[in-house]
C-alpha cells in the first residue's frame, strides 16, 4: 500500500510527526489523512502516549513474563467491550485473525470459515482470497504461495448478501467453524453493513452451531469507545483488535466468549503464543492511548471527520464529479461512481482513475491522503480547524483534476 503503485509516482518518506501533520525527508509538510492506516487516534507524538513510552522503554523492553501494563491494557479491553470475557495480546491483526480462526475451529472441530470478498483480515493464508486493502489496490486475483489446501476450507461470499450466507450454511450445515467479518469494512472503501446484516448473520451462526467473528481490528476502538460494536449491539463469539489499541506500536489482541477462550492453551488444547506478545513498551503506549479516548475525544474525532466529509462532498459537487462519500463512524472514504456501494463488486466498478488525479493534486498541495481508492481515510483528535482548513483549501484544485481526469 504504501508503495504508490496504485496511483503512480513516488512514495513519501516520512521522518516526522506531531499532531495531524507529518514532514517528509525532504522537509515537506502534509496533513495527514492515513494516521497510520488508523492507529494513530490522537495524531502524531501525542505528549502523554510518548512520556508513557518512554518511561517504559526506561524500565527495560521485554521481560518474556507477564507484564503489569499487559494486564491493564486487557482490562481496558474487557471493560469497554461486554463480549470480551476474556482476551489473548499479540502483536499485529494479522495474528489475532489467524489465531481466531484457529481457535473457532478446534472449538467446533468444523474445517470451513466464510468470509466476504472485499473484506481484509490481514495476510492469513487462508483469509486471503478475494482480500480487501493491497489485493483489492492491486486487483491481484489470488496470491501464489498460499496452497489449495490453504485456501479450500475458505468460503467466499459477496458481502451484505444474507441468502448467500443462508445457502453456503443449508449447503453445509455441519462443516462450518465460523463467519468472521470486518464489523464495518474499510478495506474494499467503506462499505457499512446494511441494516440488520450482522444481527443475521449472528442468529444463522448461532443456529448452525458456528461461530461469529467480527474483526474489529479497524473499527475498535476508532469509531467509539465500544468500536461498531457500540454502534450495533450485535455480540460476537469472538472479536478481534488491533490498531488503536497499540497506540502507534504492535500490539492486537483477540478475545470473546469465555467458553471459548477456555479452549486456548494453556488452559485447554489450541495452542497459540508470542515471544513478544504484551510487550512492556507496546502495552504502555496502548494503555496510554486507550485511556485518553474518552467521549471528549471521540466527539472531536466525529466533529472532525464530518467537516471534512463536508468538505469533500461540497468540492466534487461543485466541480460535478459523481461520486458516493461512504462513512462508518468516524471512518470514511469516496468512490467515484454514482450508485451506493454494498460490495466487493460495486466498489471495483467506480472509475479509480478519478481517485490518482485527485490524490496527486491533494499531495502536491500538502495533503496526505491513502494512496488507493480502496482504502478509509482516517482522522485524529488532533484535526483541529487549521489542518481542515488545509485540506479545504486544496479539494478545489483535487475536484477540478478529478472531473478531468481520463481513464
Ligand atoms: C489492518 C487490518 C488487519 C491486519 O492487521 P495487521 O496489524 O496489519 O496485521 C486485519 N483486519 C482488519 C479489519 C484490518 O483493517
Amino acid at each position: 500500500m504504501r508503495a504508490f503503485r496504485a496511483v503512480g509516482g513516488t512514495p513519501r518518506f516520512m521522518v516526522s510527526g506531531a499532531g495531524p501533520y507529518l514532514i517528509d525527508a525532504d522537509g515537506r509538510e502534509y496533513v495527514d489523512l492515513v494516521c497510520s492506516w488508523g492507529p494513530m487516534i490522537l495524531g502524531h507524538s501525542h505528549p502523554e502516549v510518548i512520556a508513557a513510552v518512554q518511561e517504559a522503554v526506561a524500565r527495560g523492553t521485554s521481560f518474556g513474563t507477564p507484564g503489569e501494563d499487559e494486564v491493564r491494557l486487557a482490562e481496558e479491553i474487557t471493560d469497554r467491550i461486554e463480549p470480551v470475557e476474556q482476551v489473548r495480546l499479540v502483536s499485529s491483526g494479522t495474528e489475532a485473525t489467524m489465531s481466531a480462526i484457529r481457535l473457532a475451529r478446534g472449538y467446533t472441530g468444523r474445517a470451513k470459515v466464510v468470509k466476504f470478498a472485499g473484506c481484509y483480515h490481514g495476510h492469513v493464508d487462508a483469509l486471503l482470497a478475494s482480500a480487501g486493502s493491497g489485493v483489492a489496490t492491486f486487483g491481484l486475483p489470488d496470491t501464489p504461495g498460499v496452497t489449495g489446501a490453504q485456501a479450500g476450507e475458505t468460503i467466499v461470499l459477496p458481502y451484505n448478501d444474507i441468502e448467500a450466507v443462508r445457502a453456503a450454511f443449508a449447503a453445509q450445515p455441519d462443516e462450518i467453524a465460523c463467519v468472521i467479518t470486518e464489523a464495518a469494512p474499510g478495506n474494499m472503501g467503506v462499505v457499512p453493513p446494511l441494516p440488520g446484516f450482522n444481527a443475521q448473520l449472528k442468529e444463522l451462526c448461532g443456529q448452525y452451531g458456528a461461530l461469529y467473528v467480527s474483526d474489529e481490528v479497524m473499527t475498535g476502538f476508532r469509531v467509539g469507545r465500544q468500536g461498531w460494536y457500540g454502534i450495533d449491539g450485535v455480540a460476537p463469539d469472538l472479536m478481534t483488535f488491533g490498531k488503536v489499541m497499540g497506540g502507534g506500536f504492535p500490539a492486537a489482541a483477540f478475545g470473546g466468549r469465555r467458553d471459548v477462550m477456555d479452549h486456548l492453551a494453556p488452559s485447554g488444547p489450541v495452542y497459540q503464543a508470542g515471544t513478544l506478545s504484551g510487550n512492556p513498551v507496546a502495552t504502555a503506549a496502548g494503555v496510554a492511548q486507550l485511556r485518553l479516548l474518552d467521549d471528549a475525544a471521540y466527539a472531536a474525532v466525529d466533529t472532525a471527520s464530518g467537516q471534512l466529509r463536508d468538505a469533500v462532498t461540497g468540492a466534487l459537487e461543485k466541480a460535478g464529479v459523481a461520486h458516493r462519500l461512504q462513512v462508518a463512524g468516524n471512518m470514511f472514504s469516496v468512490f467515484f461512481t454514482d450508485s451506493p456501494v454494498t460490495d466487493y463488486e460495486g466498489a471495483r466498478s467506480q472509475e479509480a482513475f478519478r481517485f490518482t488525479a485527485f490524490f496527486h493534486s491533494m499531495l502536491a498541495q500538502g495533503v496526505y491522503l491513502p494512496p488507493s481508492a480502496f482504502e478509509s481515510w482516517f482522522v485524529s483528535t488532533a484535526h483541529d480547524d487549521g489542518a481542515l482548513e488545509r485540506v479545504a483549501d486544496a479539494l478545489p484544485a483535487a475536484a477540478r483534476a478529478a472531473a478531468e481526469a481520463t481513464a
